[in-house]
């Protein structure tokens, strides 16, 4: 496409990839095919610069410009999550005001989940149900008579992923500092995304019992980002505290009421329940249980409710604590059981009165993504041997998990050794952990084929993988997989027939010969020509045909061959569209020998 025929967009200081796919209407897919083929590895919520971003959208045919932070309140306005606009649309009368909603955003290492759990333990612990054990994505407090409700899912991601998806679930973000460590890379991220989000911002200046904490400079930084405190005259709280020894939490929970009472934190509790699954997973014995957060309205048993490609009747709901509700309000994260399928992280959910329209509403959304499922690339491992086997690939991607370092190293190292002169193997990721929706995304973009060592693929991951085709194979006994993986290259490697080089020609002039058509008047710059050989013709280093020699002439003389130094007439089966300076390459397929 030429620059004139390119459609303008804005993009902001930073996005990710999955934004900046729904923002040039491509698939987050090919976004990040883009970002390997120009050395950058990203997952679908990692945050890419403007720059970055540029690029991929001029190779999707948009001309970019950045987004001014003047403008950003217009561009906002388009993406208000459809939850919000659903308060906006309720009777004044009709709200009440709701529990803020909390993420912990900041830098790593910074503290975040140590806060987290600082909060919840001297909150939540002191309660009638005794410790919390298990973390459920999300839970409540109550602090002086008021309800507050934390995202406890890994902050960052899960907030990318929802704001993303148009579904910014937080009513206020803390934003984690350490104060011996000041303003970091991650610190920025999460202020540009607060910000875009229109949520507003809280500082927890954190770790001040450290010795080398220094809180000045940190705020001094800070206010260079926009972050004035209060107590210099701007407009951001910005509170000590230290996560390790349960200082300046109460300051902290006292700021979060503070701004929530200052924003207009509120829903109707009447109308049916709208929110953002929080998590998912699939258990053994209960199905698919799922965190999701109500938003506006309420969620009652018994409700049918659809979430993202799933939907189902609400068999049974709880609390954060495990204990069973029949109602939960707005701002409330409750665990469900029901589902069909378990939805994302991100999906949005709501509650249908009509069941049938809902599954109605299921089952175009699973049209939808079969239509794109059948058009997409198959990255089976059949399907990538078969590729190999047509010469099409003469790569193996490979995306290794494993339990632990210990044994993610041998395999690495094993894999590498294996030698192979035709296919080479090429390790894109390995790392340890649980095969997860990112590993998938990742080898969808790359053909890549995943192996797990003693992990197990999510249930996204599997999900995804099924959607995108991509094989995940399971082992746990390194040799077992290693010698997979070399029977595998193996199997490639025995092709009956191996293509053989036999030389290359330069056309010099070309003659048209009535009834034969044109003949290419060669020279042989390498090896030999020979008659009736398989041929290829490029021009310019690009494949024009492929074809055979049909004929060869040597001075007016028909030959079998010639050979390097020797001038020669060519003519190609079915080719006449000869130019000077194409090259015609020779070659024979030889049975291959072992
Ligand atoms: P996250 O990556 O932001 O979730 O950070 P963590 O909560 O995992 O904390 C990182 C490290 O900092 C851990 O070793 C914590 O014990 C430590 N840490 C967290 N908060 C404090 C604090 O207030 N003071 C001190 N001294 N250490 C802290």
């Amino acid at each position: 496409m030429s620059k004139t025929e390119n459609k303008q967009i804005e993009l902001p200081a930073s996005i990710t990839v999955r934004e900046l796919a729904q923002r040039v209407q491509a698939s987050p897919i090919d976004v990040i095919k883009i970002l390997m083929t120009n050395g950058v590895m990203a997952n679908i919520n990692q945050t890419i610069d403007y720059d970055t971003a540029a690029v991929i959208a001029s190779e999707l045919g948009f001309e970019a410009t950045l987004e001014v932070a003047e403008q950003a309140e217009v561009i906002d306005t388009g993406t208000v999550p459809y939850w919000r606009q659903l308060i906006a649309n309720e009777k004044p009368k009709d709200l009440v005001n709701r529990a803020p909603v909390i993420t912990i955003l900041g830098h790593v290492d910074h503290g975040k989940t140590t806060l987290l759990d600082a909060i919840r333990k001297s909150e939540v612990a002191a309660g009638e149900f005794g410790g919390i054990t298990q973390h459920i994505g999300a839970y409540q407090i109550e602090y002086k008579g008021k309800m507050i409700t934390f995202l406890d899912t890994p902050g960052h991601a899960a907030f990318t992923a929802m704001r993303a998806r148009g579904a910014q679930g937080a009513d206020i973000v803390i934003l984690v500092v350490a104060a011996n460590d000041g303003v970091m890379p991650q610190t920025r991220e999460a202020i540009n995304h607060a910000t875009a989000a229109k949520v507003p911002i809280i500082v927890a200046l954190n770790k001040i019992d450290l010795e080398d904490a220094n809180p000045e400079f940190t705020k001094k930084q800070l206010a260079e980002l926009g972050l004035v405190p209060d107590e210099w005259g701007g407009n951001t709280m910005i509170v000590p505290v230290s996560a390790k020894t349960k200082t300046g939490l109460d300051d902290l929970l006292e700021a979060i009421l503070l701004v929530a009472d200052s924003n207009e934190i509120k829903a109707n509790p009447n109308s049916l329940a709208v929110g953002t699954v929080i998590e998912a997973e699939i258990d053994k014995t209960k199905g698919v249980l799922a965190t999701l957060l109500i938003q506006n309205g309420s969620l009652q048993s018994g409700d049918f409710i659809v979430a993202g490609q799933s939907s189902g009747k609400i068999r049974a709901m709880f609390d954060f604590r495990g204990k069973s509700l029949r109602k939960a309000g707005p701002s409330t994260p409750v665990r469900i059981m029901g589902l069909s399928d378990v939805p994302h992280a991100g999906d949005f959910f709501q509650v249908y009165k009509d069941e049938k329209e809902g599954r109605q509403v299921v089952q175009k959304r699973k049209l939808a993504t079969q239509e794109k499922r059948s058009s997409a690339p198959k990255a089976t491992l059949e399907e990538m041997f078969a590729n190999f086997q047509a010469g099409k690939i003469r790569e193996l991607q490979l995306i290794i998990k494993a339990d632990v370092e210990g044994s993610l190293e041998p395999i690495v190292e094993s894999l590498k050794e294996i030698k192979s002169d035709e296919i080479h193997i090429n390790i894109l990721h390995a790392q340890t952990g649980n095969i997860s929706e990112g590993d998938v995304i990742l080898a969808a973009a790359s053909n890549a084929i995943i192996i797990g060592f003693n992990v197990k693929a999510d249930s996204a991951a599997k999900k995804l993988a099924e959607t995108e085709r991509i094989s995940i194979r399971l082992y746990n006994i390194i040799y077992r997989l290693i010698e997979d993986v070399e029977k595998a290259l193996k199997g490639l490697l025995e092709p009956e027939y191996e293509e053989v080089e036999l030389g290359k020609a330069e056309v010099l002039a070309v003659f048209p010969i009535s009834k034969i058509g044109n003949i290419a008047g060669c020279k042989v710059l390498q090896g030999e020509i020979r008659r009736n050989a398989k041929a290829r013709v490029t021009r310019k280093g690009e494949l024009i045909f492929e074809t055979e020699v049909s004929s060869l002439r040597h001075e007016k003389e028909i030959v079998r061959e010639v050979r390097q130094g020797f001038e020669c007439g060519i003519s190609l089966r079915n080719f006449n569209d000869f130019q000077p300076g194409d090259i015609i390459e020779a070659y024979t397929f030889e049975e291959k020998k072992f």
